[in-house]
């Protein structure tokens, strides 16, 4: 039995659709980055919105052991305690703020906050001192260097900020970041000067106080693929271990980076429709002749974008079907009038490859009128995750069964 038939017989039970997660592609994607990479840089893992979609925890297991990765970065405090309660064990950044009410169990897991409010600072550092002896919260301060998102400002106003938090008990200053908001673009001009901003306040603070960051990081998956100046003593690496781009202009082709995701349902559904009959909600489009039209029960309430309504198209038998009218919550309709063998039953790709076709990310999250990150992180809680290695499954996330 090949490897690919035996995926088949254990994912039966997932006939209607799954995602497989191929955790070689994470493995090879982080190991191409690392050997980009300064020797000194070492790595992080953003595992944020469930991994984008791919599982946080299966990822967070898959590079745990691997010495360069320092740990791992989430948006909130609810997802860096999901990856404790899953035993994650490295170090864990929150990268966006963090509500108060959250503190006492960060410091107890030792979750690292990032700050830039004083209010919170102290707040957390009233929260450690509660806590008792051998507690202490590590922080890593957020610097604004262009995004004007969250970050103390690089001025007089954050350097005063800087020394106030540094004279805080109960708080260590482990790291200091900055983030790139147009590293994906071919024009590096404008990263280069956030980073430069970013380095002269650090150089300020550290003479101003005489307290060196241990770590220093900045670069996101674009500037991990062509920013060499950013590694400092970390970077972190978010969309790119999924093997997907950060934009049409950097698309990571010069590290080899290998999608790990793809998207796997079946016909239900297979009948021929005469001219003039209309397919779907609002008969957005009407067969201009004789058909085969195929229905795929997937739809939007599964996170496959309404937008690709009319639009998109699907992976048959390596041939692309098209779809026809509007994209359902629950189903869709294709096109497989150039498909003779189709029949019920029948495997399909609604993302990844078959045979020479290849459907990616990247075009879908284009033609749906989204983008490749956000329609990754949308593949929706009803769709399964499969998770493989060496072509074996070597675990399920089933949302159905977590749940119950
Ligand atoms: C999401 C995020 C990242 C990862 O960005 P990618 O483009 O996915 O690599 C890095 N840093 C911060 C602060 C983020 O919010």
């Amino acid at each position: 039995m090949g490897q690919r038939d035996m995926v088949e017989g254990m994912t039966e039970k997932y006939s209607r659709v799954y995602a497989e997660v191929d955790l070689d592609a994470v493995r090879s994607n982080i190991e191409r980055m690392r050997a980009h990479l300064s020797d000194t840089a070492r790595m992080m893992a953003v595992i944020k919105a469930d991994g984008y979609g791919h599982g946080a925890v299966p990822i967070g297991r898959e590079l745990e052991a691997l010495d360069y990765m320092w740990g791992f970065a989430v948006a909130t405090a609810e997802e860096a305690l999901a990856l404790r309660g899953s035993g994650i064990r490295k170090p864990v950044l929150v990268l966006g703020y963090a509500f108060p009410d959250s503190y006492g169990d960060m410091i107890r897991n030792g979750i690292r906050l990032s700050l830039f409010r004083y209010d919170t600072a102290e707040q957390l550092s009233d929260c450690a001192a509660k806590l008792g002896k051998g507690y202490q919260a590590e922080v890593h301060i957020k610097v604004d260097t262009g995004m004007s998102r969250i970050g103390i400002r690089p001025d007089e106003e954050g350097l005063e900020f800087f020394r106030r938090i540094l004279e805080l008990p109960g708080l260590r200053v482990e790291g200091i970041f900055t983030h790139f908001a147009r590293a994906d673009e071919a024009d590096k001009s404008q990263a280069l000067r956030q980073l430069e901003r970013f380095r002269d306040f650090i150089a300020r603070a550290e003479a101003a106080t005489g307290y060196t960051v241990p770590m220093r990081h900045c670069s996101n998956s674009a500037g991990i693929l062509e920013l060499r100046e950013a590694d400092m003593d970390a970077v972190r690496a978010g969309i790119s271990i999924y093997g997907l781009c950060p934009s049409g202009e950097v698309t990571g082709e010069n590290v080899g980076l290998i999608p790990a995701l793809s998207l796997k349902s079946r016909i239900v559904y297979l009948k021929e429709v005469e001219a003039g009959t209309p397919v779907s909600y609002g008969a957005a489009f009407v067969a201009p002749g004789r058909m085969r039209v195929a229905t795929i029960p997937v739809g939007y309430g599964d996170g496959y974008p309404r937008g690709l309504s009319n639009k998109g198209c699907i992976l048959l038998h390596g041939r692309r079907a098209p779809i026809l009218g509007r994209v359902c919550m629950d189903q869709f309709m294709v096109d497989v009038s150039h498909i003779p063998q189709a029949e019920e039953g029948d495997e399909v790709t609604l993302i990844g490859r078959d045979g020479s076709e290849r459907l990616s990310m990247e075009e879908l999250g284009e033609l749906s009128g989204r983008f490749n990150y956000e329609l990754a992180c949308c593949i929706s809680k009803r769709v399964p995750r499969i998770y493989l290695k060496s072509g074996r499954i070597v675990g399920i996330r089933d949302y159905f069964q977590d749940f119950r």
